[in-house]
Parts: structure tokens; C-alpha cells; sequence
């Protein structure tokens, strides 16, 4: 039986992209023998003519399935929906701006027939992006792996080929907030690192303001660490024993009238000012983590669809 292949591509005010987008994944697709294709448009919420464009796509081509946000929900939200919906046997996820070129994928489906579960893109460059985007993406993962109990691959995105199986898998999660990329390491299976040149964007500016990375980078690693929480612990101990010091220092000073008393108040100024910070920052990371517990607890969807187009219920 002829295999099929999905592809899943958010879009975030893509106007400029979608069609060019369309007709190279198209080209790549149409080239493959054996293998039959569908490909799941994901409007997130973009207010501009994306989704009007990609329903004339869907109009025009019957493989093209549309799913459109109520609002914007973001990257990871929006992959999330089309994964619910593919029904090939190997499934790209693919940035709309081509960035990742759509023609590696029949060496990637090679792979993949090879056995290999999890194809995933490993940059080896990076054009076009600013110094400051690819320190931040170093720090990033840097951080993600000393914090994380699963090894998350560096320089990977969310380009990657994968099997049925694990879509299967990750689709049965019940988490809501999925960080995807460490998900797809989580899930194990054959991993396979595939690597490439990272293009630069074909047209736009990046949808990936700071303010968003931020959260992808603490979304990941919240949901990939406990060790966060371990340390605000240590920094309690640590901070428990720095005020006995000062404390001691303190009476010694005074016992042996070492110092006035206007020494004595700055020691307790700085103490408490330090420790304020440190209880702040410890109930920063705490409340983050309840953050996360409360959202899951109110079982909350990750986004809402407001409209399908060519998927049938
Ligand atoms: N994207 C999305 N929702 C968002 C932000 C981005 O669906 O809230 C999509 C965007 O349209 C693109 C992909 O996610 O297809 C990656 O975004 P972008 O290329 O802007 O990120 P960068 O490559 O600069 O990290
Ligand atoms: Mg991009």
C-alpha cells in the first residue's frame, strides 16, 4: 500500500510566505514516487490575508487541510493541533518561512525507511539571523541541557521527520503547554540527527519576538526540570548561613565594641535587602511551577479552532 506523508506548518501573519511556502512543498512533494501527501495549514490567529490565502490553496487542492485559531496561540499550540490531525505514516513539521528547506525531506523519508523513528534537523549554520537571536539560542540550550533530566539535542528546532508511533504517543499526553522538541527527545524511539543549513527567512521578520522565546525557554525548562525547585532549597540553606554569619559577626563587633552602631546598620541593611531578593527570587520560581500545576489542573485547552477546512469529523 502506498505510504503517506503529512506535513504540519503554522503560520503567524504569513501572508508574504504562504504562497511561495505552498508551491515549494508541493514541488518536493508532488517528485515523490510512492508516497501519497497531505499537508495541515495551521492559521494561528494571524489577522492578515494568510488564512484567506491558504483557503484558495485548500479550494484549488484537496490534500491541503486548514485549521484556523480563534486567536493567536502560539507555535508550540499551533503544531500541537495539526499533529491531532495528520493521517500520514511519517510526519514533517516544518516552519512556514523556509527556513528549513522542504526539498531535504525525501532523503529524510529515506532515513525514516531505514528504520530511524525521530529524524530530527540539527543545524549545523544559521543565515540571516541577528548575533543577538544566535547568542540567546546558545544560552538557551545551554541552559535547557545542565537543567534538564532528558538530554533535548542542541541547535534543534522543531524540523523533524517522525514516524506514526510517536505522534501516537505524543498526542496521548495529557500535558497541556507541550514543549515539543524535548517531548520528541522524551518519547525515545530510533533518533537519528539529521543535518542541515538553516536558511534564511524568505520573506517577513521573525514572529518570535523575545517576549515569546522567553516562554518557550521557560516552558521548556519547567516541564523538562525539577531541579529549579531543588534549588531554591540550597539558596534557603545558603541564605540561612550567611545571616548566622553576619549575626555572629554582628555580636562580636558589639561584645568587643569593635564598631559603632552605624556599621552594625549597614550589615543589617545589606542582609536584608540581600535576603528580600532571595526570597523573591525563590518565590518567583515557585510560583512558576504553580503556575504550571494551576493551569493543568483547570484541564483548560491548549487553543481553540475556530474553523477546519477539508478535515472531516
Ligand atoms: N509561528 C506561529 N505562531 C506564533 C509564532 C510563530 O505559528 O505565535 C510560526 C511561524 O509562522 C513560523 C514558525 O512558527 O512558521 C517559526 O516562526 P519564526 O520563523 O518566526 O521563528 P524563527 O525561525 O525566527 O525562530
Ligand atoms: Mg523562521
Amino acid at each position: 500500500m502506498e505510504k503517506k506523508v503529512s506535513l504540519v506548518i503554522p503560520m503567524y501573519y504569513e501572508e508574504k510566505v504562504a504562497k511561495e511556502c505552498y508551491k515549494r512543498v508541493k514541488e518536493c512533494l508532488e517528485k515523490l514516487d510512492n508516497y501519497d501527501y497531505e499537508i495541515i495549514f495551521i492559521n494561528d490567529g494571524s489577522k492578515d490575508k494568510t488564512l484567506e490565502i491558504l483557503e484558495d490553496i485548500a479550494n484549488e487542492n484537496k490534500k491541503v487541510k486548514v485549521i484556523s485559531f480563534s486567536r493567536n496561540f502560539g507555535h508550540q499550540a499551533a503544531v500541537t493541533a495539526g499533529l491531532q490531525e495528520v493521517t500520514g505514516d511519517a510526519i514533517v513539521i516544518i516552519d512556514a518561512d523556509l527556513q528549513d528547506p522542504p526539498e531535504l525531506i525525501p532523503d529524510m523519508l529515506k532515513k525514516w525507511e531505514e528504520g530511524n523513528e525521530v529524524i530530527y534537523g540539527k543545524r549545523k549554520t544559521r543565515k540571516g539571523e541577528s548575533a543577538f537571536k544566535l547568542l540567546t539560542a546558545k544560552m538557551f540550550y545551554n541552559t535547557l541541557n545542565a537543567l534538564s533530566d532528558v538530554e533535548i539535542p542542541k541547535d534543534t528546532g522543531d524540523f523533524r521527520l517522525v514516524d506514526r508511533k510517536v505522534v501516537d504517543v505524543i498526542n496521548s499526553l495529557p500535558e497541556h503547554n507541550k514543549f515539543l522538541r524535548g517531548l520528541f527527545s522524551w518519547v525515545g524511539y530510533k533518533q537519528y540527527a539529521y543535518e542541515y543549513e538553516r536558511q534564511e527567512r524568505f520573506a517577513g521578520e521573525t514572529k518570535y519576538p523575545l517576549k515569546k522565546m522567553l516562554k518557550l525557554a521557560s516552558d521548556g525548562i519547567i516541564s523538562f526540570s525539577s531541579k529549579p525547585i531543588k534549588l531554591v532549597g540550597a539558596l534557603g540553606i545558603f541564605s540561612i548561613i550567611v545571616s548566622i554569619v553576619i549575626l555572629i559577626y554582628a555580636l562580636i563587633s558589639y561584645i568587643f565594641k569593635l564598631n559603632n552602631l552605624s556599621a552594625g546598620w549597614t550589615s543589617i541593611m545589606v542582609a536584608v535587602t540581600f535576603f528580600a531578593g532571595v526570597q523573591l527570587l525563590s518565590l518567583w520560581v515557585i510560583s512558576e511551577y504553580i503556575g504550571r500545576i494551576y493551569d493543568e489542573a483547570k484541564g483548560r485547552p491548549q487553543y481553540v479552532i475556530d474553523k477546519k477546512i477539508n478535515i472531516e469529523k
